[in-house]
């Protein structure tokens, strides 16, 4: 076992799996953290209240022995529930019948993460520290300590900075030459309601689905808690038509929501409270090319967010740790070989899957109520069910598998075309298993 100091920037969701993933290998791990610890002073912050985990996040918990204790705060979903304007409801099944995404709460998980990280000896947790700087040339962390009000400094053998989209340890990398970096907001913002339990403690809607009120150019999403309530999430444009900007009096926003989500009001006792009193908040997409310099590594957020429409984010910077270990184990730790290599294998899956979130936000909030897609949908879920098709959908490739993401959105692209092909045959639902229809799809989904 190798006795390295590993120093991590940020105790969140990533950087906290890491330091159990190190602490296994037997490092000596040091987690500073912005933030007071949620043990104590209970979750503040964060952008989201629950989150979808799936087959990614769990494979990076299962592997170092986490999946069982998550499972234990977790909601399985397995389908979406599209509520229309009318009230009706219609059930879109994600995957096989037993495939599910799952609800988590944000805070639960962070601080599941940061008790077990904390359970091994050789991981120490420095909470209420600002990392103000990172200095390449001797690997070294200027910090502000909100404690003791004083700045001070820490020397490293290793940095991970794993802390989240606005990343400090990131903006070191910004003066290295040839350093790209991007950052790009959508017009939409979002913004967190509430959905309480009923008398009886239970859901008031269907609690194993993740809820969508598809509005064309908007929707409003809700997953399930297991305290019975629903954490729902507002995706509204700032301005124009709909949007977040129009939303200033309590007579626009009920308006607004008569209009559009009257199923939902009943169940919202204290809408209009909420929406007041909660931020709205941008969506972001952060894209950099070079993650390592020297001995400082970043993971998760901080060197690829994406916006949250596949419910990915998280899962690919757990994917992101289970790699790096990966690599660890086939480099021997041999930092030099192990930063670029993560880099290079990473950097196409994650600006893969920040494109695939891009185009399901059209999904969730527009296509999901559109004929042609659904066409599409039925006839995809026909090839699925014969298994010598051996066809994967970009959802279930997401979701349900470890593909590499950037190899499921070349494959997804070829599906369209097969599909927008497949919908405009008369009958096709009958024809699907005739060998001519076969071979078409042998043909593009082998590379034809
Ligand atoms: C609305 C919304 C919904 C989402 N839904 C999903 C979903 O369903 N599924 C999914 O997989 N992902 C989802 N995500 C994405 C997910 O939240 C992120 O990808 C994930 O939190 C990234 O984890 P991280 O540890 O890299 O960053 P973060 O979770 O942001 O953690 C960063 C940590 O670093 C600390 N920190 C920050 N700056 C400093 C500093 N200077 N010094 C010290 N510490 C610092 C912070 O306090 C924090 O604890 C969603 C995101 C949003 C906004």
């Amino acid at each position: 076992m190798s006795t390295n100091n590993s120093t991590i920037v940020g105790g969140g969701l990533v950087g906290s799996l890491l330091a159990c993933y190190l602490a296994k290998r037997g490092h000596q791990v040091d987690v500073y953290e912005s933030r007071p610890d949620m043990r104590k002073a209970g979750y503040i912050g964060g952008r989201s209240i629950n989150l979808a985990l799936s087959v990614r996040g769990w494979t990076a918990l299962e592997k170092i022995g986490l999946k069982g204790e998550i499972e234990k705060i977790s909601i399985p979903m397995y389908g979406r529930m599209i509520h229309s304007v009318s009230g009706e409801k219609n059930f879109q099944q994600y995957g096989k019948e037993d495939e599910a995404i799952y609800s988590v709460s944000r805070g639960e998980l962070n601080k599941r993460l940061v008790e077990l990280a904390d359970s091994y000896e050789n991981v120490t947790f420095h909470f209420n520290e600002l990392c103000e700087k990172v200095n390449f040339q001797d690997t070294s962390i200027d910090f502000f300590n909100f404690d003791r009000k004083e700045k001070h400094q820490v020397k490293a053998d290793k940095i991970f900075g794993t802390d989240g989209a606005f990343s400090r340890v990131r903006s070191a990398f910004m003066a290295l030459p040839r350093f790209n970096y991007s950052q790009n907001y959508i017009e939409h913002g979002y913004k967190e309601l509430h959905i309480p339990a009923n008398a009886q403690g239970e859901h008031q809607l269907e609690k194993n689905a993740l809820h969508i009120w598809p509005r064309g150019s908007f929707m409003m999403i809700a997953l399930p808690n297991i305290d019975g309530s629903f954490t729902c999430t507002m995706f509204v444009p700032f301005e124009g038509e709909d949007a977040f900007d129009d939303l200033a009096t309590e007579k626009n926003v009920v308006d607004f929501f008569e209009k559009y989500f009257p199923d939902a009001i009943p169940l919202m006792p204290n809408y209009i409270e909420d929406f007041f009193r909660n931020p709205t908040s941008g969506l972001v997409t952060v894209r950099c090319n070079q993650w390592y310099q020297n001995n400082v590594c970043l993971l998760g957020d901080a060197s690829h967010a994406i916006v949250p429409f596949f419910g990915q984010g998280m899962n690919a910077g757990f994917e992101d740790v289970r790699i790096l270990d990966e690599l660890m184990d086939a480099q021997n730790e041999q930092w030099s070989k192990v930063f670029p290599q993560f880099n290079m294998l990473r950097k196409p899956d994650t600006d893969a899957i920040a494109q695939m979130a891009l185009d399901n936000f059209i999904e969730m909030r527009d296509l999901v109520a559109d004929e042609h897609f659904l066409n599409k949908k039925r006839v995809e879920k026909l090839i699925m069910a014969d298994e010598s098709n051996q066809y994967l959908s970009l959802y279930s490739g997401v979701s349900f598998s470890n593909e590499r993401y950037s190899e499921v959105y070349k494959k997804g692209l070829k599906q369209n075309e097969l599909l927008e092909e497949l919908v405009l045959i008369d009958d096709v639902d009958l024809k699907i298993k005739s060998e001519e229809i076969k071979k078409k799809i042998r043909q593009k989904i082998n590379g034809g």
